[in-house]
């Protein structure tokens, strides 16, 4: 637990939050600012920074996030759902305490779009997979 973490504090229960799950590894709650109706924070109870901080025996923790984020889909009768993980600053991380965004999707309702994708190319290809596998 960290101290100045607005998810350990709701973790611990000093703030008040909508808990649609819990159990001894986990807390789902209602987002405070819904993208979508039910969107909805997938959260370990240990404070990990990113997903990176979380070492590879603890990652069981997801072992409930099939389970949860279709309970969620029936819940709200929602066509789809959008799982969002984000690590770092540069990625849209605001609360550094590793979680999961489970948004519930309807066709055509314009929340998540990728951009246009560009067209892979053989050089970059090779370059990235000598650089990773190095
Ligand atoms: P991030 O941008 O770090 O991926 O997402 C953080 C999310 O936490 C945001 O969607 C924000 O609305 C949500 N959030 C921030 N503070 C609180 C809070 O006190 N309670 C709840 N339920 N959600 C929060
Ligand atoms: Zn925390």
């Amino acid at each position: 637990m960290t101290d100045n973490c607005i998810f350990c504090m709701i973790v611990k229960g000093e703030i008040p939050s909508y808990t649609l799950y819990e159990d001894e590894d986990v807390k789902v709650f209602l987002d405070i600012n819904p993208i979508s109706k039910g969107h909805s924070l997938f959260i370990p109870k240990k404070h990990y920074k990113t997903l990176f901080s979380v070492p590879e025996e603890d990652i069981v923790f997801l072992k409930k996030l099939p389970m949860v984020a279709k309970k969620l889909k029936e819940t709200t009768e929602a066509e789809g759902v959008n799982i969002v993980q984000s690590n770092e600053r540069a990625a849209g991380q605001v609360i550094f305490h590793v979680h999961f965004h489970l948004i519930p999707r309807w066709s055509n309702d314009g929340i998540i779009k990728f951009p246009e994708q560009g067209k892979l190319e053989q050089k970059t290809a090779e370059e990235i997979i000598k650089k990773f596998k190095n």
